[in-house]
């Protein structure tokens, strides 16, 4: 472990005068942000300097290095979990409060950039925490959007969209590097020219824009490895002030080149938002990875010259789903056309240099861009694509009986489309899912037609999560009950939480578990109190489905499930409920209309059922806005039950999944992405299971014995009065009723199985919440959860790449 600061006087004396150089005040005239500013830049330095020597290592050894491109890197807040990493969080709180400051207020000035949709932006951050502390040479490579993800606020139970400024107060962890700024070309038309006697493509007339870099440094537990974030933002190449305009009094013609270039990186893009077709998107993608690809040629380039045959031995290319699909063909442009490689050369290199990580099963969901578009945009990249193409169709093997189907799926120009998904398993020597059963359906079903033709290519790589974060930084309370009785080794090595299966039997060890719960519990609850207003019981079961808003996931079979309950409450006074508290949290993607009116009918449906004494003392319904990484740090620890109840075959593996397992919240799910893992690692008996699997939804959809009319008529008293709830005024009150959401059930036929699920659903929900009244037993359960956590540390996920993928 780096030493940081050899005493806390020493982190004193640095820090005053750090807070006074930045701020130019006195010490005690500086407010609350002045000093959150200083510290972090405090801290920033420090890392770096330990950059420095984890760079001098690296060129030392000839350490492979690592580059993950991902457009979205969810990184949460960083000082916290960097004071942890550093070893250095008691002293600097100490130290602070010597100066009458307090840690956890200072914090809080600390913006949480939203610069990612959910789950797969998180894993690239739980990633880059994974690689740094495991050693490994690990760089992400992404956007700075200057608007992260839109911010939520709900309106008279509706979701609301607002601009998130996450940058309006700058973000000291940034340094911005103009001296790595790369010129980004796009449009213009391809020309051959002859270079040393050969025959070479160039793309002239482009517009073109610089990419800027900015670079985060990223803090590996143990202190011994700082590595970099590197987020790109586009910027006007020169600065193009029109006067004339200006003079004109048009002042946003006068500087329309600028606002042209910055609109590339200015927002994140919400998934199923319709994007395809929107031009900026193609442009971000390019973007990020051309600039990307150009600072890894660089590097590599300053330590091995041009021996491009050494690429592979050197660095690898790691591409977070296809939004960096182009890394295959810009690699070989680069190869080809600016350092004269011939097509297999340049080929064998790149492809031994990508690797590939899917994160969808849904054909519909597959990344897919108009030919029309894209080779207009990227004339010079289109034609390598169409070569790439040529090459494929030629090459295929023609033998099988069926290869004209298989070529068509395999396709990467197909039916005036270029196929990012495709593109991205070519380009690769490694396809992997994130669990085992998306794994399974890749090769099965989505992908299967490569996987019959390079087997070899496909691997899983079951997500994971950052414990320190998700676990020690999030639930102190927890952390240190483990901590006393199995030593601080779990911190480093996850698996060592197993350790705590010894004190499942130990009466006062499970009091204390269920004391820790309570504790977090009571901080959710002062939090949902400041944010809505709304007292909630930490005595209650706190029963949490948190995760973005999706048809497949769910969230109406869980609000259903409430409907029903309160429905058979207030028609039997006599029927028994343990006391719950549903919390619910997530955005809908600005456009998906059915996620937004899920979200509505949550909070119709908790206004009236908040506000009805009859039900007051067991049943209350929270909806907590704007869900992200800050605030789910509060969630995950408090919660008792996890719901994970997405159609089986459609979540890809989940991580919610683990971060509350890990916190000691009990699986209430269906046997579906990573909750199968979850299953085998901590045994059924300690997780509540339910639902059709994954090959039933396939049966039935096959048959057709499915019908949504037939359950509607059959279960009049439950699920009939729930589906003509959402359209009488049980719930209308506070902003309309819902008839889109029952045309969508009862004309789609019940795609999701919602009406299926819903009897097993609410059976288990019943039999798990009637178990919660023997503490010690349900205390028992949550502690076999966390005992059982340990392999979902993403410490475990970034070993199995480096081994088995990126043999780093
Ligand atoms: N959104 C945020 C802010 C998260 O931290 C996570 C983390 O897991 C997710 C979404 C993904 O949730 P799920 O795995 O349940 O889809």
């Amino acid at each position: 472990m780096n030493t940081v600061f050899e005493s806390k006087e020493e982190f004193i004396e640095l820090y005053e005068s750090s807070v006074m150089s930045l701020s130019g005040k006195p010490f005690e005239d500086t407010s609350d942000i002045d000093r959150f500013n200083a510290l972090v830049k405090l801290i920033a330095s420090k890392s770096r300097a330990i950059q420095t020597e984890t760079e001098e290592r690296v060129k030392e050894t000839g350490q492979k290095r690592v580059y993950y491109f991902s457009i979205e890197f969810l990184i949460g807040r960083l000082l916290d979990n960097y004071l942890l990493n550093l070893g250095i969080r008691d002293l600097v709180k100490d130290g602070l409060a010597e100066l009458g400051c307090d840690l956890d207020a200072l914090e809080e000035y600390e913006p949480d950039p939203a610069l990612g949709n959910g789950g797969l932006g998180r894993l690239a951050a739980c990633f880059l925490d994974s690689m740094a502390h495991e050693g490994i040479a690990g760089y992400g490579n992404g956007m700075r959007y200057r608007y992260g993800l839109f911010k939520q606020e709900i309106v008279n139970g509706a979701q609301h969209e607002t601009t998130d400024e996450w940058l309006s107060h700058g973000y000291p962890w940034e340094v911005r590097r103009p001296d790595k700024a790369v010129r980004i070309g796009f449009g213009g038309h391809v020309e051959q020219y002859e270079r040393d006697g050969r025959m070479c493509f160039r793309t002239v007339d482009t517009e073109d824009v610089l990419a800027v870099p900015y670079d985060i440094p990223v803090v590996g537990y143990g202190a011994e490895t700082v590595n970099k974030l590197r987020v790109w933002s586009a910027e006007p190449v020169e600065e193009v002030f029109d006067l004339e305009a200006f003079n004109r009094g048009d002042y946003a013609a006068a500087d329309r080149h600028r606002a042209e270039a910055e609109a590339i990186s200015a927002i994140l893009y919400p998934n199923d938002a319709g994007e395809h077709g929107r031009l900026l998107r193609l442009k971000q993608e390019y973007l990020f990875v051309s600039a990307g690809l150009s600072s890894v040629l660089d590097t590599f380039r300053s330590e091995h010259g041009s021996d491009w045959k050494l690429l592979p031995q050197y660095v690898a290319i790691h591409t977070n789903d296809t939004h960096p699909a182009m890394c295959g063909p810009e690699l070989m442009r680069v190869l080809i056309d600016e350092e004269g490689l011939e097509w297999d050369e340049a080929w064998d290199i790149t492809t031994k240099t990508i690797s590939y990580t899917n994160h969808t099963i849904l054909p519909e969901a597959l990344e897919k861009w108009p030919i029309d578009t894209f080779s207009k945009l990227l004339p010079r990249l289109y034609m390598i694509i169409e070569e790439i193409s040529r090459r494929w169709r030629d090459d295929f093997d023609r033998s099988a009986p069926d290869w004209q189907d298989r070529l068509r799926q395999t396709a990467v120009l197909w039916d005036g489309q270029v196929r990012m998904a495709c593109l991205s398993v070519i380009c690769s020597h490694s396809v992997n899912g994130v669990a085992k059963i998306h794994t399974d359906i890749l090769k099965r079903d989505t992908l299967k037609d490569f996987y019959v033709l390079t087997p070899e290519k496909f691997n899983n790589k079951t997500n994971g999560i950052a414990h320190r974060r998700f676990l020690a930084e999030a639930n102190p309370a927890y952390a240190k009950l483990i901590t006393e009785a199995i030593g601080t080794g779990w911190l480093d090595n996850a698996d060592e939480l197993a350790k705590l299966v010894e004190f499942e039997n130990d009466p006062a060890f499970l009091e204390q578990v269920g004391r820790a719960k309570h504790d977090n519990k009571v901080r959710l609850a002062n939090y949902v109190k400041r944010e809505c207003g709304l007292d909630i019981d930490p005595n209650t079961i706190f029963d949490v489905q948190v995760k973005r808003f999706h048809a497949y996931k769910r969230q109406l079979l869980n609000i259903f499930k409430v409907m029903d309950i309160y429905n058979r409450r207030l028609t039997d006074p006599n029927f028994r409920v343990a006391p719950t508290t549903f919390i619910f949290s997530g955005k809908a993607a600005s456009s998906y209309a059915f996620a937004k009116e899920t979200i509505r009918l949550i909070n119709s449906v908790a206004d009236v059922i908040n506000n009805d004494s009859r039900v007051n003392g067991v049943m209350k319904v929270c909806f907590i806005p704007n869900f992200r990484v800050s605030n789910a740090q509060l969630i995950y620890p408090s919660a008792e039950i996890s719901e994970q109840i997405s159609t089986a075959g459609m979540e890809a593996s989940g991580t919610s999944n683990m971060k509350l397992m890990m916190n000691g919240a009990i699986t209430l799910g269906t046997m579906d992405g990573a909750n199968i893992e979850i299953v085998n690692l901590a045994g059924r008996e300690n997780e509540k299971i339910f639902g059709l699997t994954a090959p039933e939804v396939d049966e039935l959809r096959a048959s057709g014995m499915h019908f949504a009319w037939d359950m509607y008529n059959g279960d009049p008293d439950r699920l009939g009065r729930i589906i003509d709830e959402l359209t009488d005024d049980t719930f209308a009150g506070l902003s309309g009723s819902f008839e889109s959401i029952r045309h969508e059930i009862m004309l789609n036929n019940d795609a999701d199985f919602v009406m299926k699920d819903f009897h097993t659903y609410v059976e288990a929900w019943e039999e798990l919440t009637a178990s919660y009244s023997d503490h010690a037993a349900w205390n028992k359960m949550a502690l076999h959860n966390t005992a059982s956590s340990g392999w979902f540390s993403s410490d475990r996920t970034i070993r199995e790449y480096r081994d088995e993928i990126w043999g780093a």
